[in-house]
């Protein structure tokens, strides 16, 4: 049997799955390995809110061949602006302060919408983000920030769909079996994987191996080595599979690290949260409507522009910034202005709040300094410019002569009652990574291919440094997962 097999793909997440079926398109027979039971299938995906950002030309040109269940009286409820490439590219370069490799960046942007077509192709059925990416305005639906777009039943429903596909396809997967190292020929080319799995440690030969099994987030070891001191305490958003195996296992053949490897994507992840995703809050313990409120330490000060940009923009550097704060936590604060408009995850019943009609009342229940928060609330408020108050674009109603700053959507924190929300860090995943070419190949620490190795996903290095763009996660995977599977699909055939 194992001496059949054309191309091994290691993971069972987006990136995986895509790579699997479009190596299977090359008519190559394909085996999946989950290191995860199958009641823990699916990496980080699965708890995603399934939404991808990809270039489009609105919403006439997305109901042709993305959004096809959408109806005429849904579609007339929605304003929706396009995503031009440029766009995108200019976003992804200013977000990484021009960090992110020009040749990765052009495959995700430039490969994004027909990647986005081939999903639907494959079965994914996609709606717009009404809950999260919309503000409701005059009756209608205002999409903002570039991802606008989740597959039905989000992160679960994605995997689901993916996963139908393989079936479809006849694509065999082993779970609980988790790759080991790489096995190479006297050239260096890879030719198979060791694996541990339910009977002990096996080899498997293979033609071809995509890695596509993440980064390291939920190793402990290499957050602290990488990212620094005092990462061994974050949460983990997602699965606890993810520990880097991939990566190390190609680091260790002589693959080229790249990448940002000394930050993550880490957002304000509830206090409360247990250490690893949770498959049923999913990612319902992120707390991202911070830029209609304000956000303080427990000293009562604040550390971040809220208002600096669209969510969309921030929220992934913004975890980090938790970190450092005393005890590692953070609270968010709305007044009775603004706490209808917090996102959907706010009302959840697992959720760390108090609310008063002081302010420092809240300070009390929160274990917040009462005087530097009434400080930091007055300054706040007195700092508040005059403007036109617009959630849905950035209207320039910021603050003027206080540090930090809040650029955008400043309204004072002043009509009872308060609500704050209490926050740590949680990570998302890892930036730094393998180093591949324009065909999804791994490149070796000479720059040249490792014959038969391939890498799509979170392990790829180079696309994301600093800061991320929200939906370009599950977008990297799809395209670099249907390039490099396609590739691997055509070496095994040759
Ligand atoms: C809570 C949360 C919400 C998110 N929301 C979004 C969103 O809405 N949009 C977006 O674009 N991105 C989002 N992301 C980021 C997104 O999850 C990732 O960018 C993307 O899913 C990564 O896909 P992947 O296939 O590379 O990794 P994963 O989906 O994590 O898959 C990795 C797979 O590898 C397996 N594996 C690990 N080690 C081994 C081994 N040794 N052997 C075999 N298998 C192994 C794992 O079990 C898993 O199946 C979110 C992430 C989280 C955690």
């Amino acid at each position: 049997m194992a001496d059949k097999i054309d191309v091994i793909v290691v993971g069972l997440g987006n990136a995986a799955i895509c790579a699997a079926l479009s190596a299977t398109e090359q008519g190559a027979r394909v085996l999946m390995l989950e290191k995860a039971p199958i009641e823990e299938r699916g990496g980080n995906s699965l708890f995603t809110a399934g939404g991808f950002r990809f270039v489009h030309d609105g919403l006439d040109d997305l109901r042709h061949d993305i959004l096809n269940d959408l109806s005429a009286a849904e579609a007339e409820q929605i304003i929706l602006p396009t995503l031009p490439a440029q766009t995108y590219l200019d976003d992804l370069m200013r977000v990484t302060e021009h960090n992110s490799d020009e040749t990765l960046a052009g495959l995700l942007v430039g490969r994004s919408r027909d990647t986005m077509r081939w999903m639907r192709h494959n079965g994914v059925r996609f709606i717009p983000m009404f809950g999260r990416q919309s503000y409701k305005l005059n009756g209608k639906h205002h999409f903002y920030g570039g991802v606008n777009i989740e597959a039905v039943g989000g992160g679960w429903g994605l995997v689901d769909q993916l996963l139908k596909a393989a079936e479809r396809q006849k694509i065999e997967i082993r779970y609980a079996t988790r790759l080991v190292r790489l096995l190479q020929d006297r050239r260096g080319a890879v030719t198979g994987v060791t694996v541990k799995g339910p009977d002990g440690y096996a080899d498997i030969d293979a033609k071809a191996v995509v890695l596509a099994c993440g980064g390291f987030e939920a190793n402990p070891e290499m957050r602290t080595r990488y990212l620094g001191p005092g990462w061994e305490l974050c949460r983990v958003r997602g699965t606890r599979h993810n520990t880097g195996d991939g990566i190390k296992a190609a680091l260790d053949i002589g693959a080229q690290p790249f990448g940002g490897w000394s930050t993550c994507h880490a957002v304000a992840w509830d206090i409360s949260a247990p250490p690893f995703g949770d498959r049923t809050v999913l990612d319902n313990f992120q707390k991202h409507s911070y830029p209609i409120g304000i956000v303080v330490n427990l000293n009562g000060e604040r550390f971040v522009d809220e208002g600096a940009d669209f969510r969309n923009h921030t929220y992934a550097k913004y975890g980090r910034e938790i970190m450092k704060q005393p005890q590692r936590a953070a609270v968010q604060i709305f007044d009775a202005k603004t706490i209808d408009m917090v996102r959907d995850e706010y009302r959840i019943r697992q959720v760390t709040k108090a609310q008063a009609d002081t302010i420092e009342g809240l300070a009390q229940q929160l274990d917040i300094d009462p005087e530097g928060l009434a400080r930091t609330v007055t300054a706040f408020n007195a700092a508040c410019q005059p403007g036109d108050y617009n959630p849905a674009i950035l209207d320039g109603k910021g603050t003027k002569g206080i540090t930090p700053p809040k650029s955008n959507w400043a309204l004072p924190i002043d009509r009872p009652p308060y609500t704050g929300f209490v926050v740590t860090c949680g990570i998302t995943f890892t930036f730094g990574g393998l180093r591949i070419n324009e065909h999804g190949g791994v490149l070796d620490v000479t720059d040249a291919p490792i014959p038969g190795l391939y890498a799509a996903g979170e392990l790829v290095g180079g696309i994301f440094y600093g800061n991320y763009l929200g939906g370009a996660g599950l977008m990297s995977g799809a395209v670099f997962g249907r390039l490099s599977g396609h590739s691997a699909g055509q070496h095994a055939r040759s």
